[in-house]
């Protein structure tokens, strides 16, 4: 690997001034407007002689894709950010979100993490090797889609949908939303590369039963039987599953906590056998949440009126399953426990039961190697994580899709995705041009 003729500290200053006018544009979703973003985009690549193409999925609503043609002796990587951000309350906010403010030595603005600057990295990557002339080995599409904060119809999956030879001869795809953790509490750096997210199986149980006047109740009404239902659906336990990579995880950040914190984490499958132990790792929500399918009652509708008794009663359940779970079994296993045959149990949609990519890649080894680079000393673990981004899209296109970041943040950072202030330190900014950079021609060099 070599940087062959690259300026590092000029292209850290052309980072920051192109994440700084990206940051200026509003993109807030809704409405998303993300065309002006691929405009902005479309720009710098052809000012560069990168050639684009820009598709609107719907009025304002536009995804765009520029090639590095590559050898083609292996398989490409798909470079994506999404381009629409979460709105930003100004009342709250000590800057302009869209003002793109340094100060302090941050960069300021709604996007300025998650993900516009990853976005602008992979940019300023692409950029500094097709001026460098360096020969690849493989395809490089940088990928910019709209609406990934609101579910991604009129992004990734319009673009899954629609344009799948912007996609083509792609074997990995690299997006959000990882970086290096640097807390004060840990012995190192732990360095996150997100392999799986956990798959959404949206559960509705309807109950039906007479209706009536609400002053003449009876023991099973819909909304009594649906209530009683769900108390047992809750007080129910699903057995822990330990993933081969959740244990993978664990193991690694045993390697960062303080000594004591960690113990047990060498073999969670039987540490979770001891009640103690037990109770304390699923007292915290993300840990409980990566071992377990969850069930999160969260939409309730039954009588329009106080004073009627419905003929139905409907209870939406976000069920977030784990790798290699069967849709079929977890809903055998709700009717089992809810013990009411009355009570109707259905997915509303198939899920996308295609979410572990691989820890041992040649990219993902390529990914490791960069963040303890970035951050000498670090550890690096496969991260899961419990909500998911487009890398679900590219996953389920046959690719093998990361979460990845060459930012090292602390939680003080983490805190304000999607909340106020959010910002991004111009060292990481630079840093990370160039880890991006390197990382690629690490992995796609001739
Ligand atoms: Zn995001």
């Amino acid at each position: 690997m070599s940087g062959g003729g690259i300026d590092w500290g000029a292209l850290g200053d052309e980072t920051i001034e192109l994440l700084r006018r990206y940051l200026m544009i509003d993109t807030t979703n809704p409405p998303g407007n993300e065309i002006a973003g691929a405009r902005f985009l479309a720009e710098v690549l052809a000012a560069h002689d990168i050639p684009s193409e820009t598709a609107e999925s719907a009025p304002g609503r536009a995804n765009l894709v520029a090639r590095l043609a590559g050898d083609g002796s292996l398989g490409g990587i798909v470079l994506h950010h999404h381009i629409d951000v979460v709105y930003a309350d100004r009342r709250y906010w000590s800057v302009d979100p869209f003002g793109g403010v340094v100060k302090d030595g941050y960069l300021y603005g709604r996007g300025s993490l998650d993900m516009k600057s990853t976005g602008i990295l992979q940019l300023a990557a692409v950029l500094a090797l097709k001026r460098a002339r360096v020969p690849l080995k493989r395809d490089l599409i940088f990928l910019a889609t709209a609406d990934e904060e609101a579910g991604s119809a009129f992004g990734a999956r319009f673009v899954a949908e629609q344009h799948r030879p912007w996609l083509a001869g792609a074997e990995y795809a690299l997006s959000e939303l990882a970086a290096i953790e640097h807390n004060p509490g840990y012995r190192a750096p732990l360095g996150l590369i997100v392999i799986s997210e956990k798959t959404g199986l949206p559960i509705k149980l309807t109950a039906r039963g007479e209706p009536g006047h609400g002053s003449m109740p009876w023991p099973d009404t819909a909304p009594h039987r649906l209530v009683r239902a769900l108390d047992r659906l809750l007080a129910a336990e699903r057995p822990p599953r330990v993933l081969p990579e959740v244990q993978e995880y664990f193991r690694r950040v045993a390697e960062v906590l303080p000594l004591r914190e960690g113990v047990g984490y060498d073999d969670l499958e039987r540490s979770l056998r001891d009640a103690g132990f037990r109770a304390r790792f699923l007292a915290d929500r993300y840990r409980a949440a990566t071992v377990r399918t969850t069930f999160a009652v969260n939409m309730l509708r039954a009588s329009e009126t106080i004073n009627v008794i419905p003929p139905e009663a409907v209870a939406d359940v976000d069920c977030r399953m784990l790798a290699g779970d069967d849709p079929q079994e977890i809903l055998a296993w709700v009717r089992g426990v809810i013990a009411d045959d009355r009570i109707e149990v259905t997915t509303v949609r198939e899920p996308k039961l295609a979410n572990m990519s691989p820890p041992d890649t040649e990219l993902y080894k390529a990914l490791a190697d960069a963040l303890r680079a970035r951050a000498p000393g670090a550890v690096v673990a496969p991260g899961i994580m419990v909500a998911f981004t487009d890398n679900w899209v590219f996953r389920t296109l046959g690719m093998h899709g990361y979460g990845w970041s060459p930012f090292v943040l602390d939680d003080d950072e983490f805190r304000r995705i999607h909340g106020n202030d959010e910002r991004v330190s111009l060292d990481n900014v630079r840093a990370g041009a160039r880890a991006y950079t390197e990382m690629l021609l690490a992995v796609a060099a001739a």
